[in-house]
């Protein structure tokens, strides 16, 4: 059981991530998900939301043709494991949310702590060991559980608008054209994001 993609296909998430990882594991079941219960955007337009900008979000690129080239793919920063999809030609949707108590755990204390000291660089060879032991360990055990045991399912918020062409204003002090929805204004005159925070800050 377990994971039922292609080989092939979760070899191309590898490559297009670069290395292999319990994030990119995760993403892999979710991108698994939406191929079985959604299709693809080859086929249909799919919209996806992810509530993390981790791993697993390239893995999703690659299996759902959602990318944030295309629009299709939106970033919700809220520091969750959670991914929403949406299938525009009927509205079918989903919410799927890592549980990490049906898989057994997820990392300890331990392992974020070590998580940490990776980071930054502290972390002592043994210690390293611990922490590539335990990474590949949980990626075998989300590639392994059934799609059940990785999310749990949950309704998904209203399906996101279509992505519009903005019209661009050049702003007045870099020349820079800029989407208006994301110019500011200053004594009659409009400028990018920058170039207003450089002048706020002057004043
Ligand atoms: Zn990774
Ligand atoms: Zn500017």
């Amino acid at each position: 059981m377990g994971c039922a993609l292609d080989e092939e296909l979760i070899d191309k998430a590898r490559d297009f991530h670069g290395h292999w990882c319990p994030g990119l594991a995760i993403g892999i079941r979710a991108g698994e998900w939406v191929r079985q219960n959604l299709g693809t955007s080859a086929d249909e337009e799919i919209v996806a939301v992810v509530e993390t900008d981790a791993c697993g979000v390239d893995a999703i690129q690659v299996l759902t043709g959602c990318t944030f080239g295309k629009g299709n793919l939106i970033y919700s920063d809220q520091g969750k494991q959670a991914y929403s999809f949406y299938r525009r030609g009927d509205g079918k949707s989903a919410r799927l949310v890592l549980d990490n108590q049906k898989l057994g755990g997820g990392p300890d204390d331990q392992i974020a702590a070590l998580f940490q000291k990776s980071a930054q660089g502290t972390i002592s060879a043994e210690e390293q060991q611990v922490l590539n032991d335990f990474k590949e360990g949980w990626a075998k055990t989300i590639m392994e559980a059934e799609l059940d045991d990785v999310f749990v399912i949950k309704q998904a918020g209203p399906m996101p608008k279509k992505a519009r062409i903005m019209k661009s204003i050049v702003c007045a002090e870099c020349g820079e054209a800029t989407m208006e929805t994301r110019t500011r204004n200053m004594h009659g005159q409009t400028f990018c994001q920058a170039c207003f925070a450089q002048r706020e800050s002057r004043m």
